[in-house]
Parts: structure tokens; C-alpha cells; sequence
């Protein structure tokens, strides 16, 4: 496994002529690896030849007062783990290189990009889709691999591939679930005990709303309450948005039905945790 910290060097690999019809695969991460990213290697080791990961705290995606400064890292950690799935090369590039003095351009994708996470964290979605078109550019991937956890995300990532002819598969992948079924998050680190236990709630709001669909209920906004009443019930917790939307475009829609998302954001004490569910798939 070679770690590769310029991007003049990574660029060069990837574009070699020596890399024949060896197809890239990449998998874009922040690090302080889990299962849920080691689900993304093991499953992009399966769709080409070179997998490629990338290890950036990306600061543009950050509001002011989010936690960019102790967002967690382990690097020696993260490169055993992603040795351990089958990464040919991990890209690790510094944020001097990546945002040189003079740096002036973003994407930015409208509409999809406006809702949920789009209003809680204003800028987000734009930092996400410069730094992803930055390391499309970089490593030049045939196939990407994101995570279903952050949906809106992906959604953003296949808007923006798609409106730019970016010649890239994205690739969706589900939500890998602690046993007691919470999210895998890199933020979870941030939790104690107490916290950990709170944050059951997002996992049970979602169960809540699926038991309702199951037994026909349609109507959004009594599925919304349902699953809002549940987390209220944690008094460590905060709701920052419980929504239903339309899982292809995030519009909203009085009615329910398998393509609806249930999307969720709380805050555990510091801690913003985000959980979505599709009524028409399995958890
Ligand atoms: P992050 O390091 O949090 O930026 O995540 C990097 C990639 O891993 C993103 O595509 C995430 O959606 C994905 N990811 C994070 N947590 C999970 C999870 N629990 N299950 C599946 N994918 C995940």
C-alpha cells in the first residue's frame, strides 16, 4: 500500500499511460475509519483494479462554530485499517496544498443541496462538491463509493456528476448500523457513555415511523410527529430537523410511499448526529 501525500504525484499516477485499462476506484473520506467506510473499501476492491482512498478534514465544508479543530484522527489507525481492506493507495493530501493562497473557485449545486442539512449547515454542500470535484480531478476514479448515511450527500454527488459530465459511477451504499443499531459515525467518538445511550433515539424514531408504514400509515406529517415524540422523549436530545421527502429529488410530499426518505438530525449534547431511512427498503 503506497500513501501518497502530493497531489502532483497522485495526479500523475492516475493519469500514466502506464495505467493502462486499469480501472480506479475511490472511496472519499474525513478518516477515523469504522466498519462504515471499511464497507465502501471492501466493496469498491471489488469494482476495479486500483482502489484509491482519500484521508482530507476538507475545513470548507466546516460552519464557523462546527467542530473542524477536534474533529478525531488516527492516521496509523486508518492506514492499518485500510491496508486491512485492500487499499493500493491512500491519498492524504495537506489542506495548505489542496487550498493555496489564491484558491477562489466552488460548486455549488442548487436545489438538492437546499434542504435539510443545506439549511442547518449553510455552505456545507458546496464545500462538499468542491472538495469532491477536487479529488474527482486528482484521482481520477472510473467508480466512487459513498454511504446512504449521508444522504443528502450522495444526492449532491450525483446531481453534480451528472450536470458537470463528470465521467465518473457513483455508487450508493447502505448505512452500516452499530448492533444496537446506531449509525456508524466518526462523530460517535464524541459521545460518552451517557450520550451513547441517548443516542438510541434517532434508531428508535426511525423504527417508530417504519412500524407505522408497515401497518399503512401514509399521511408525512403524522409519521414526522411520531418520530419527532420519540426523540423529544430523550431529554439529552435536540431535534434540528425530523423530515420526509421525496428520495430522488428531496421535495416534499403530504403522502408516503417505498421512495420516501426519513431523514433526522439531532444533537446529542455538542454532538449533531444524522440517521435517514427509506420506508420502501430495509434498515
Ligand atoms: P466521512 O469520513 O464521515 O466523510 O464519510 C466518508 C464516507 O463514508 C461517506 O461516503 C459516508 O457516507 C460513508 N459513511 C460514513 N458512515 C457510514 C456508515 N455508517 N455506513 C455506510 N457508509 C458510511
Amino acid at each position: 500500500m503506497q500513501i501518497i501525500n502530493s497531489i502532483v504525484h497522485m495526479q500523475a499516477l492516475a493519469i500514466a499511460p502506464e495505467r493502462g485499462g486499469r480501472r480506479i476506484t475511490f472511496v472519499p473520506t474525513m478518516g477515523f475509519l469504522h466498519e462504515g467506510h471499511a464497507s465502501l473499501l471492501r466493496e469498491g476492491r471489488t469494482r476495479g483494479d486500483v482502489l484509491v482512498l482519500s484521508i482530507f478534514v476538507n475545513p470548507i465544508q466546516f460552519g464557523k462554530n462546527e467542530d473542524l479543530d477536534r474533529y478525531p484522527r488516527d492516521m496509523e489507525r486508518d492506514c492499518q485499517l485500510a491496508d486491512a481492506c485492500g487499499v493500493d493507495i491512500v491519498f492524504i493530501p495537506t489542506v495548505a496544498e489542496m487550498y493555496p493562497q489564491g484558491f477562489q473557485t466552488g460548486v455549488t449545486v442548487r436545489d438538492i443541496a437546499l434542504p435539510l442539512c443545506g439549511a442547518s449547515r449553510p455552505g456545507h454542500f458546496d464545500g462538499v462538491a468542491t472538495v469532491v470535484a477536487k479529488l474527482f480531478n486528482i484521482v481520477r476514479p472510473d467508480v466512487a463509493l459513498f454511504g446512504c448515511k449521508d444522504y443528502q450527500q450522495l444526492a449532491v454527488i450525483r446531481t453534480m456528476t451528472a450536470d458537470l459530465n463528470m465521467p465518473v459511477e457513483i455508487v450508493g451504499m447502505p448505512i452500516v448500523r452499530e448492533a444496537d443499531g446506531v449509525a456508524m459515525s466518526s462523530r460517535n467518538a464524541y459521545l460518552s457513555a451517557s450520550e451513547r445511550q441517548s443516542a438510541l433515539c434517532l434508531i428508535q424514531a426511525i423504527k417508530r415511523a417504519r412500524g407505522l408504514y408497515a401497518a399503512g400509515e401514509r399521511s408525512t406529517s403524522v409519521l414526522i410527529r411520531e418520530a419527532r415524540a420519540v426523540i423529544e422523549q430523550e431529554t439529552a436530545a435536540v431535534v434540528d430537523y425530523v423530515e420526509c421527502r421525496n428520495g430522488e429529488t428531496l421535495h416534499e410530499s403530504d403522502l408516503a410511499d417505498g421512495g420516501t426518505l426519513l431523514a433526522l438530525a439531532v444533537k446529542i449534547g455538542q454532538t449533531r448526529l444524522i440517521d435517514n431511512t427509506v420506508f420502501g427498503e430495509e434498515l
